[in-house]
């Protein structure tokens, strides 16, 4: 019998990362046999970890999570459109005649989770970005794809927000402002939490005026680590409160349809994660 073909995730750390269930649970749909494991790699070792799984251990594919999307944007032969506007990447493929091509998959899982799941028109919106981290520049422009009138972006440290307001270029729809003065800087219809606060297990500080009525509150985070986060959009009255479980599942199911050319059925296998999570 034939070896399945390998695929993993790479991060520092990665054990828990829910990536080889949604994998294994998509395969199962169109009865794909495949061998998808957690790679954990110290950021010296990541260059050396990815040729050896995608040259030795004849590799197909590999998503990539922190801290490593931008070192494997760097080692990648070839990148898409996707990935060059980020500057990083979470999806890399071995291409036919073995070099390694760089995407990037998450803008577009976070904004169909909106659309798609939660039948979000995002058109017109004043969206209110919080960090400017990798993933807030994910889905930066996904958002203005998307239609959303402007986009405030707010990080803690000033200059990454700056650079990445830069790097889009639209000035009359995207904005920085300082953290220091989220408290007068008026109220938002969406508020992208794109900081990692949460997974460090830090609370965030924020006022209940940036909220506006019937606002969507989104955590790029899921699990634990959105509590503090959705619990806040609560108290501030928003109409919606999502975390980034579904933004995962999204991602996920884009890598899939790469790797293997068939679009798998999302909607299962996120409301089983959900269940569990509950
Ligand atoms: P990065 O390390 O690249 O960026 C972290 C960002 O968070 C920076 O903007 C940083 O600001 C800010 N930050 C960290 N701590 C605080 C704090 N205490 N107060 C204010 N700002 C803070 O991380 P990523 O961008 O890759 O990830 C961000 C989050 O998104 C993580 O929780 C991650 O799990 C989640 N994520 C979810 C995905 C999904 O599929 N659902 C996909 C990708 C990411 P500063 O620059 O000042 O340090």
């Amino acid at each position: 019998m034939s070896r399945p073909s390998q695929f993993a995730v790479f991060g520092h750390p990665i054990a828990h990362s829910l990536s080889p269930q949604i994998h294994q649970a998509f395969a199962q749909q169109f009865g794909i046999a495949l061998d998808y494991r957690t790679i954990d790699a110290a950021p010296a070792d990541f260059a050396e970890a990815v040729r050896r799984f995608f040259d030795e251990e004849e590799g197909r594919g590999a998503n990539v999570t922190l801290p490593h999307k931008a070192a494997a944007f760097a080692l990648a032969s070839e990148r898409t459109q996707a990935a060059l506007r980020v500057g990083t990447a979470n999806v890399l493929t071995r291409l036919a005649d073995g070099r390694v091509a760089a995407h990037n998959t998450d803008g577009a899982g976070m904004v169909r989770d909106l659309t798609d799941r939660h039948s979000i028109d995002l058109r017109g919106h004043d969206a209110l970005m919080l960090g400017a981290g990798g993933a807030a520049r994910g889905v930066a422009w996904s958002l203005l794809d998307a239609g959303v009138a402007t986009l405030t972006i707010v990080n803690r440290s000033p200059d990454p927000a700056d650079a990445l307001a830069d790097a889009i270029g639209e000035p009359a729809r995207v904005h920085t402002r300082y953290w220091e003065d989220l408290g007068n800087i008026g109220s938002y219809d969406l508020i992208v939490n794109a900081t990692s606060a949460g997974t460090l297990g830090q609370s965030l500080t924020l006022p209940f005026s940036l909220a506006a009525s019937r606002a969507l509150c989104y955590d790029l985070g899921y699990g634990k680590s959105a509590f503090g986060f959705l619990a806040w959009a609560q108290a501030a009255g928003a109409r919606y409160a999502y975390d980034g479980l579904g933004m995962l599942v999204e991602t996920a199911a884009d890598a899939f349809e790469l790797w293997h050319g068939k679009r798998p059925d999302t909607e299962p296998v996120y409301q089983s994660l959900r269940a569990r999570s509950a």
